[in-house]
């Protein structure tokens, strides 16, 4: 599926994300933070810009390397593996805008400046009930006035730039949401922090308010109308690439305590050489050929330029419900050491939490697959 160029840059990012990306994730998780010199050699890696146009300062590539890319990002550090995706779409907005302004001024800070941005439809009242949402954006002279707060916001602690949806009609109404460029550095913009009990600053979630927020036209970049059937679709791609995250933190997790079970001596011989301890590894590595398989599908399905909302949502589910019974199996298996910051299956113990919320959680998903395997039967 992927060429000759996209597997070499999947192999250098590997190596990154093996290397720098994963020793990194253990200081992350005891609550440091990712630095302006990580996301300065992520961007130069063209970690924002995999899927953007060669004309517009990016790598031209397709969804497969994406998915893989994020796949193999997640193994080292889920909520890392978000952040820098959040911003890539950001940046791949931008690049496709008609506006040059909006082009010229803003996709170099994400590409050339390295800064970080986020897409903000969550609010403190409204998620899975996306239409439900309460930010209000008012016509004014030459543009719009948005008011109104979003939480939950991967990238919002350092963001420069936002996609904020907002209502232009009444509140409820799908038709009215529009999608707005919004500079996150000007003073109408005030950030909050969506602390979690455990520690994932490299995802960094947060939130802000937006107090009478000018934005010119040429900042609305999907209008009323248009912005909530586009955002459906754009799910589609984000299912999937979160469904290779979770496959990526599964295959990390089984190939380290596979690593562990060789190492710890227990009753006279390794953990490996006792059946009953062998036998939830051989149950996860069966389940992640089979969640493989399914992003695998879902993954050409989406290169192919088809309809891949099914399988998208199944294999989103499917892969959050495979890690969340399979990682905490995984944990046990390593006994006390597990805990250690320097292990990963705990921290991805918590990612398959978080990835079973972001882009569609899971109920969401099962009403979407029962609704389109009916249409599909009728
Ligand atoms: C780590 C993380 C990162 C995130 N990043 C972003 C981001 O970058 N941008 C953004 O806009 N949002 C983001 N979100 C928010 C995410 O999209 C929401 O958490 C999600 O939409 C669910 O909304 P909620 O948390 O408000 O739960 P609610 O909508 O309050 O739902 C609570 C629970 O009830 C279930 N539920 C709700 N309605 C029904 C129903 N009708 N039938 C059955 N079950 C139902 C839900 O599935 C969920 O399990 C992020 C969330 C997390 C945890």
């Amino acid at each position: 599926m992927l060429n000759h160029d996209e597997a070499h840059y999947l192999a250098q990012v590997t190596h990154y994300a093996q290397t720098t990306v994963a020793p990194l994730a253990a200081k992350w998780s005891l609550g440091e933070t990712p630095t302006e010199a990580f996301y300065v050699t992520a961007a130069a890696m063209g970690l924002h810009a995999l899927e953007l146009p060669v004309h517009a300062g990016g790598l031209g590539h397709g969804f497969a390397l994406k998915a893989a890319v994020c796949e193999t990002l997640a193994a080292a550090d889920f909520g890392i593996a978000m952040s820098l995706i959040n911003t890539h779409n950001v940046a791949k907005h931008l690049a496709h805008s008609d506006n040059a302004e909006v082009r010229q001024t803003y996709l170099p800070r994400l590409l050339i400046q390295a800064k970080t941005a986020c897409t903000a439809l969550t609010e403190p009242g409204a998620g899975s009930d996306f239409a439900a949402i309460q930010t209000r954006a008012f016509r004014c002279d030459g543009g719009w006035r948005l008011n109104g707060e979003k939480a939950w916001i991967i990238n919002a602690r350092h963001a420069s730039l936002a996609i904020v949806y907002a209502q232009c009609a009444e509140p409820g109404n799908r038709d009215g949401i529009a999608a707005f460029l919004v500079d996150l550095e000007d003073a109408a913009c005030e950030r909050s922090t969506s602390a979690t009990a455990v520690n994932q600053t490299s995802i960094a979630t947060g939130g802000f308010t937006l107090r009478d927020y000018f934005a010119p036209d040429a900042h609305c970049l999907m209008p009323a109308g248009q912005a909530f059937r586009a955002i459906l679709s754009e799910l589609n791609g984000a299912r999937i690439y979160v469904a290779a995250m979770c496959v990526g933190m599964l295959d990390s997790a089984v190939a380290h305590v596979h690593a562990y079970g060789q190492r710890r001596q227990t009753f006279g011989g390794n953990l490996l050489s006792h059946q009953a301890w062998r036998l939830e590894l051989a149950k996860a590595t069966t389940d992640l050929a089979a969640a493989r398989s399914l992003v695998h599908q879902a993954t050409q399905q989406m290169d192919a330029g088809e309809d891949a909302q099914l399988l998208a949502a199944q294999a989103k589910v499917f892969t959050v419900q495979t890690c969340r019974h399979h990682l905490p199996k995984l944990l046990h298996a390593m006994g006390a050491e597990g805990l250690a910051p320097t292990h990963p299956v705990a921290r991805h113990v918590a990612g398959a939490q978080m990835a079973g919320l972001t882009d569609g959680s899971d109920e969401m998903l099962l009403e979407r697959i029962a609704h389109l395997s009916r249409s599909r039967d009728a």
